[in-house]
């Protein structure tokens, strides 16, 4: 039977611990995410801790926690893989998928490592996080050395990036690079973490709308039955109440829909439209250093008050006919303008030196 993600005709909401920490915790959690209609748990066994004196996960012994959560609540379940052994392990207890870290994805042997173990597996699905720096090739990276060596659908999770200055997040967002990957592998689905982004509970809810709101194709976020006493990522992981809450408020909006299709369609063709604006302009350049250079042989100065007035005229009156407002035809041309001068201005001085 295939358990993997299949491909996803609704958003996919994985919801659980940062970290499994007994029996009872994990089983409490998973019955209320299951009530709450969720399909994924996650509690992550091996924990990648900056220092080592801290809790790292109770390993192995959580898996069977995880097997009890599958047949209890039929959710589907996954957990955090750092190495090919831990594969191995979730592979043998039958996990519905594994993710991938963010300080794993940052390292290629590791990615490497791991895709080994997966080698010929399709019946699993294979989370990518972001690794902690905003290196698209190295997320990119990690999901291409994985789709290398196995079929197992490959989801990608943007969890946000470390800078110097995340404020007021624990992570910083970059949208922008999220949106990069997107383009890049418009064949992958992209999911959002917002609990790692924003480190706090309180903004988990909003930050998770706004993943919906552009576009993103699912969430994943923590919740403890008892967030003050977790024994990792205490400050960021939602109550029971919460998760409803922000569960019962959560919108996406439908990809399928007539405005939603007509909308790709106008975008596509305003894409298309943007090439030709671009292109003219790229065609007016290489006219204005024609110009420029005629100006060199008749010893003309670059900018001819008269022959400005002249276009801004003729621009104003078109762009008028054609229902474009006066003032941003004239704001438009005086951009173009000045980049003209300019560009003629460098050509002239190169021919004097
Ligand atoms: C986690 O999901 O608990 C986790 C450690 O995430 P990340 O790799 O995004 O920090
Ligand atoms: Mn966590």
């Amino acid at each position: 039977m295939q358990k993997s993600i299949s491909a996803l005709t609704k958003p996919l909401i994985i919801c659980g611990p940062c970290s499994a920490e007994n029996a009872s915790q994990v089983d409490t959690i998973a019955q209320y995410v299951a009530g709450l209609g969720v399909e994924w748990f996650r509690a992550g066994l091996w924990k990648p801790r900056t220092r080592p004196s801290s809790f790292e996960g109770v390993g192995t012994e959580g898996l069977v926690w995880l097997k009890n959560v599958k047949e209890k609540y039929h959710l589907k379940v996954c957990t955090e893989v750092a190495t090919s052994k831990h594969v191995e392990l979730c592979l043998q207890a039958g996990m519905d998928a594994v993710w991938i870290g963010a300080r794993t994805s940052a390292n290629p042997f590791s990615i490497e490592d791991i895709a080994e173990s997966l080698r010929g597996i399709d019946n699993i699905s294979v989370l990518v996080k972001n690794p902690m720096i905003p290196d698209l090739k190295l997320w990119l990276g990690a999901l291409e050395r994985i789709e290398k060596q196995s079929k197992c659908k490959l989801i990608a999770v943007h969890r946000g990036f470390s800078l110097a200055d995340n404020s007021p997040y624990r992570q910083s967002p970059l949208w922008k690079i999220a949106f990069q990957l997107k383009q890049e592998r418009k064949d992958l689905p992209l999911i959002c973490d917002p609990s790692h982004i924003a480190g706090d509970s309180l903004l988990v809810k909003s930050l998770a709308q706004e993943a919906a709101n552009i576009g993103f194709d699912g969430l994943m976020i923590e919740t403890h039955c008892n967030p003050s006493q977790a024994l990792t990522d205490a400050k960021q992981q939602l109550n029971k109440d919460q998760l409803e809450d922000l569960l019962t408020c959560l919108h996406f909006p439908n990809k399928q829909s007539t405005a939603n299709k007509k909308l790709l369609s106008l975008r596509e063709q305003l894409n298309q439209t943007d090439k030709n604006i671009l292109a003219a302009l790229q065609e007016r350049m290489e006219l204005s250093k024609s110009i420029a250079q005629v100006k060199i042989e008749e010893n003309m100065s670059v900018f001819q008050a008269d022959r400005w007035q002249e276009v801004l005229n003729k621009v104003v009156t078109l762009g008028k006919e054609k229902g474009l407002d006066e003032h941003f035809v004239k704001e438009i041309y005086d951009n173009i303008h000045q980049e003209s001068i300019k560009v003629q201005n460098i050509i002239i001085n190169k021919s004097k030196k």
